[in-house]
């Protein structure tokens, strides 16, 4: 039957993990971990146990220990807080002390940093046993082990009445592009939502087999990995590719699609990537042989789905995408706080440059301020995965909340024939100059079809005369920074740029500033931080 052929639930490293495994690993680890632990403060009943209700930090790359880590914390009650593994040591201790940890548990990479961290704040560590895995020869063993994903979730319910409704599960930091990373506090319920909300709309099936590259402290890949193993009726299988690279990722691709038919290692069906990643694989596809290129795009056009979010994905990305693999990629928006609530259409219209409509469930309107133009605004959402509270901040909670109960994302937007453009962050992305409110992403797309440019960022910059004047940082592509600097020229002026715009852009939209990076400052999301970019500028310029 295709579940018992499904009975892998993740391949990680060239290794792959059963159900029954990761489920066995999870329930050892669980009385592991309650006796590792010392007393916390927030046990109120001696019945709970020492961990119900207290936090545990985990850090690994994305594998199968993750997972089982994760399972063996809500199977005491206790709620898990996936750390990050690009924070230097003071985030760490941001983190800990600010979500109050009781425990934290790694895999064997990671234990020397994290129990230095934890010696400092008096907290427990325990590492993380290895889940054993399938031998690869073994095919007939996958199909006996034939747990399957609903026996997990119905066991661990049995066992753990706290892995259910309003209980808190998860507490997850916000990628901190706009201030401190702040935890967003998700209920088993929220979660739960989510799930339902993402299996109906892009029609996940049990054939379906993702690939995932993306670090797994992040909202958006963590409910995405819940997603395949919190789901009781569909048991999709996941291959973590603990860290993206694009020979990584089209070798993968063409490996799938060269063991088509076969049993143990079905076709990559689904992937999902941030802008950066797109740009960084049609890099890697232009450096390839003719030959390589084809087989690599027929591997690509195998996938059934392939999505994007995080950031905007540059139109002209998105068009390449299509011309080299025939497939259209999906822009989805999301964030921490609500997860996914805005998506293209599986079967319907992928509009360039939208983020698309509301999922099943999700409520949007737009909060117009007085004086801006008729239909643009912040964008409100209402949705049954919506979180509970900024961990203890009562305050920015309800500061963050409409009196109706919509949640303010502090995103300005706009709609059209009702797909969503995001026009940016209110705070760093809206260029207020000359009495205009200018949207840096719009002017980030258009110069992006700049041939010289690779990557841009857009924002304004304080001006006694204009109130902001708009400034940009541009990335070039390589070949002409290899040439430029062999013919000591440079690569872009500002009045290149500005002649080249004024044919394309309105007056008071064309930059005032232009430099030149090598790169721009990127999170683990491969978001460019603004604020921070803007802070050095204001150093720097002038
Ligand atoms: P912090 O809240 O700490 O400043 P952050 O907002 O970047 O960090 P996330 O929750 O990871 O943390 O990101 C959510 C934000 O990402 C959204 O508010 C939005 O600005 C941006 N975003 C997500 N998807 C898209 C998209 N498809 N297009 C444009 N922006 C997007
Ligand atoms: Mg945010």
């Amino acid at each position: 039957s295709p579940e018992e052929q499904r009975a892998i639930a993740i391949t990680a490293d060239g290794k792959h993990h059963s159900y029954g495994q990761l489920l066995q690993s999870a329930f050892k680890l669980s009385s592991s971990l309650l006796q590792s632990a010392q007393p916390t403060r927030d046990a109120t009943s001696a019945d709970d146990g020492q961990l119900a209700a207290s936090r545990v930090g985990i850090m690994a790359k994305p594998c199968a220990e993750f997972v089982a880590g994760i399972w063996a914390t809500w199977l005491n009650g206790a709620v898990a807080v996936p750390l990050a593994l690009s924070y230097p040591e003071a985030e760490l201790m941001h983190v800990f002390v600010d979500s109050d940890i009781s425990l934290v548990i790694s895999t064997e990479e990671h234990r020397d940093l994290l129990q230095g961290v934890a010696q400092k704040c008096s907290v427990r560590y325990y590492p993380l046993p290895s889940v054993p895995s399938l031998s690869n020869s073994s095919e007939g063993e996958a199909v006996k082990d034939s747990v399957s994903f609903g026996n997990i979730v119905a066991e661990v319910k049995r066992i753990s009445s706290a892995v259910e409704g309003e209980n808190p599960a998860l507490i997850l930091y916000t990628s901190g592009t706009t201030g401190k990373p702040k935890g967003v506090v998700h209920t088993h319920a929220s979660i739960g939502a989510q799930v339902r909300m993402l299996a109906e709309s892009w029609e996940y099936t049990a054939s379906d087999r993702f690939l995932h590259c993306l670090p797994l402290h992040h909202i958006l890949n963590h409910l995405k990995f819940q997603f395949y193993f919190c789901s009781s009726d569909i048991n999709i299988e996941v291959d973590f590719m603990p860290k993206f690279s694009t020979r990584g990722v089209w070798q993968r691709w063409r490996e799938s699609y060269a063991s088509e038919g076969k049993k143990v290692d079905p076709n990559i069906t689904v992937f999902s990537g941030v802008p950066t990643m797109y740009v960084r694989l049609l890099q890697g596809y232009d450096t390839m042989d003719a030959k390589l290129q084809k087989i690599s795009c027929n591997a690509a056009r195998q996938l059934r789905l392939m999505m994007c979010g995080s950031s905007a994905l540059p139109e002209p990305v998105m068009e390449k995408w299509e011309q080299v693999t025939g497939l259209r990629l999906l822009e989805r928006y999301g964030m921490t706080e609500f997860v996914m609530a805005l998506s293209n259409p599986l079967h319907g219209e992928r509009r360039a440059g939208f983020v698309g409509k509301p999922l099943p469930g999700v409520q949007v309107l737009i909060a117009e301020e007085a004086e801006a133009e008729a239909g643009v605004g912040e964008l409100c959402i209402s949705s049954p995965a919506m979180f509970k509270e900024y961990w203890r901040k009562p305050e920015v909670t309800k500061e963050s909340f409409r009196d109706d109960g919509f949640f303010k994302t502090g995103d300005t937007v706009t709609i059209v024939d009702g797909y969503v453009k995001i026009l940016g962050r209110t705070s760093v992305d809206i260029v207020k100059s000359g009495g205009y409110k200018l949207s840096a992403l719009e002017i980030e797309a258009v110069l992006l079809e700049h041939p010289a440019i690779a990557e841009c960022a857009v924002m304004g910059l304080p001006d006694k005369d204009y109130g902001e004047i708009i400034s940009a940082v541009v990335v070039a592509h390589e070949e002409l920074m290899a040439n430029a600097a062999a013919k000591s020229q440079a690569i872009l002026t500002l009045q290149e740029l500005q002649k080249w715009a004024q044919d394309r852009m309105a007056p008071y939209k064309i930059p005032h500033q232009l430099q030149v990076w090598e790169s721009l400052p990127r999170n683990a999301m491969g978001k460019v931080n603004k604020k921070e970019l803007k802070a050095i500028l204001l150093n720097t310029t002038i």
